[in-house]
């Protein structure tokens, strides 16, 4: 009886260890959430990111509204925490004046670190800065005529970082 014991429990232990070893895996994971300020849960990169960005466009340029980061969408990148939406002026509306040369001067700066950063994309007014066109910005398809104001980012610049 004792020897049927013994390895029972021994791959019991086993098993154990295996399912520490696995949890331990997917909180080491890029996808796992931390709480950051006003951005909410995102990704550790993107909180790296958001604090990067914060300090360098001179606060109060930008605002992060309730839904700035984490939330539904049909893409990965906000449901992941993955991305934010910086609001330049009010959402739905499309910024003008000093708010449309503000999201500008943000959008130079991502783009400018975008490898510091791991930065994947950046949208604002309907162009979108990329790998793809090496970082020189591309018509988005999503933006077409009639589209919102908001579908084609004239209100708020879009950032997503790395998985
Ligand atoms: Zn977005």
């Amino acid at each position: 009886m004792r020897t049927r014991i013994i390895p029972l429990l021994a791959s019991a232990g086993v098993t154990a260890t295996l399912f520490a070893a696995s949890a331990g895996t997917a909180h080491a994971s890029t996808t796992a959430l931390v709480g950051c300020g006003s951005a909410g849960k995102v990704t550790a990169k993107m909180c790296r990111l958001y604090k990067a960005a914060s300090s360098a466009s001179s606060k109060g340029k930008y605002h992060w509204d309730s839904v700035g980061c984490k939330h539904s969408d049909p893409l990965p990148y906000h449901p992941q925490g993955r991305a934010c939406d910086l609001v330049y002026g009010k959402i739905g509306k499309s910024a003008t004046g000093d708010n449309r040369a503000d999201g500008a001067k943000m959008v130079k700066w991502l783009v400018k670190y975008h490898g510091k950063y791991s930065i994947d994309h950046v949208i604002w007014q309907g162009i979108i800065y990329s790998p793809n066109g090496n970082w020189h910005g591309h018509a988005d398809k999503n933006c077409k005529k009639g589209s919102g104001v908001t579908v084609c980012h004239r209100d708020h610049v879009h950032v997503a970082v790395k998985p």
